[in-house]
């Protein structure tokens, strides 16, 4: 059984359309046409595996992005890629043949969607062909080669952002929305967790040399960049425990872990994340005037929320990924301002993540962040 598929790939209602402010509206009904606009984004996707399949057809209902192009090492899912989506051969390339994307004038971003181990060296690829490029989370294996990816980008000259589908999804947007307003008064306290139980014994995920880490790596991200957006804050120090209730499938990387984030104002952050138990998914903000709560909270949805006012009822469902995909197709070609999504983004989260490990290397010991 794929429980990890099971978990994530709920069921997507899309059944209507969505204008979120900021957000071009796109993805109309599944049933009606898809009106293109004239300019589009003109996408690669380096990576063939489960999420890859999933942005392509998420991208088949976007209005200002378009997949053109593929890089893969393995023939055959090539040739089904370029029937299923009409990709030309000449926007097909290998790993060995990736630099010569550089010399295409049709494609415009490479999204890599690789093991989480090999985005560094990806990235840096892609940057050097001088493409945009979008990386996948999490964005490296730690901070380090976080900052060696954004450096590269800069010096390239090209957009550099993390696949944070969420800070496009309506849920999410919302309780940004309401806690920068005020709506939530001082945000006094957060519990956020994101976990499941991993399936396959073989699989590369629960590899240290292709995953760089085991469930905070993978899902635990989503609590942590979930407390940030929460809060509006970066934490200024992290502590962290490990529990490992299979240690022979978990050998090489983390199964359960608990974290603590705490931040300027004084609040705490509480999460947590797993890959040995399921139902465990859950975003919760409290502030002195009200509070919200997603449930599924970080998914591919449908999201569901509360708040102290009552049930969120926010646009119909529609692929996180087709609103990522048009949201960022909007912000490159109409020249807007990136939101929290960019490489630097993702290095926000990789210092905590390197905080959490260093935490429990050291038996739980408090690690103060410092961000230099
Ligand atoms: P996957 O195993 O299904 O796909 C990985 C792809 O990389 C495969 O096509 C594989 O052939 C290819 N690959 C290239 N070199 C490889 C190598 N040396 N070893 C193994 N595979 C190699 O994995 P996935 O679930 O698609 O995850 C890919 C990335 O996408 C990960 O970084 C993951 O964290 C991320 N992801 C993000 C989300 C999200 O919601 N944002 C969801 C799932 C996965």
């Amino acid at each position: 059984m794929n429980s990890r598929r099971d978990f994530l790939q709920k069921v997507s209602l899309g059944i209507g359309v969505t204008a979120l402010a900021g957000l071009p509206a796109s993805a109309a009904a599944p049933s009606a046409p898809v009106v293109r606009a004239e300019k589009q984004l003109r996408v690669a996707i380096m990576g063939l595996g489960g999420y890859a399949n999933i942005v392509a057809e998420a991208m088949q209902k976007c209005t200002m992005a378009t997949l053109v192009g593929v890089v893969s090492g393995t023939p055959s899912k090539v040739d089904t890629w370029k029937k299923k989506y009409n990709i030309p051969d000449k926007n097909t390339y290998n790993y060995e043949t990736v630099s010569e994307i550089k010399n295409n004038p049709d494609i415009d971003i490479v999204y890599v969607t690789t093991p989480n181990s090999l985005h560094h060296k990806h990235v840096l690829q892609i940057a050097a062909t001088g493409k945009h490029v979008i990386c996948e989370k999490p964005v490296a294996d730690n901070a380090k080669q976080t900052r060696e990816m954004i450096a590269a980008c800069e010096k390239a000259g090209v957009k550099f952002y993390i696949g944070y589908r969420l800070h496009f999804e309506p849920h999410t947007r919302e309780l940004i929305r309401m806690r920068e307003s005020g709506e939530l008064g001082k945000i006094m306290h957060v519990n956020n967790y994101m976990g499941f139980k991993s399936g396959d014994p073989t699989q590369w995920r629960l590899k240290k040399a292709l995953a760089g880490g085991g469930a905070m790596m993978d899902v635990g991200v989503y609590a942590l960049n979930g407390a940030r957006y929460c809060t509006g804050e970066e934490p200024i120090w992290v502590t962290a425990q490990e529990t490992k209730t299979d240690p022979i499938k978990f050998k090489e990387v983390d199964e359960t872990i608990t974290f603590q984030l705490g931040f300027p104002s004084g609040v705490i952050a509480n999460c947590g994340t797993t890959y040995n138990f399921n139902n465990f998914e859950r975003l919760y903000v409290i502030g002195e005037k009200g509070f919200v709560e997603l449930s599924p909270a970080f998914g591919y949805g449908p999201i569901k929320g509360r708040t102290n006012a009552g049930p969120m009822n926010m646009p119909a469902h529609i692929p996180h990924q087709t609103l990522q995909m048009d949201g960022l197709a909007d912000i490159i070609l109409n020249n807007k301002p990136d939101p929290h999504i960019t490489g630097h983004e993702g290095l926000k989260d990789m210092i905590v993540v390197d905080a959490v490990y260093e935490s429990i290397r050291k038996g739980g010991q408090k690690i103060f962040i410092n961000k230099a």
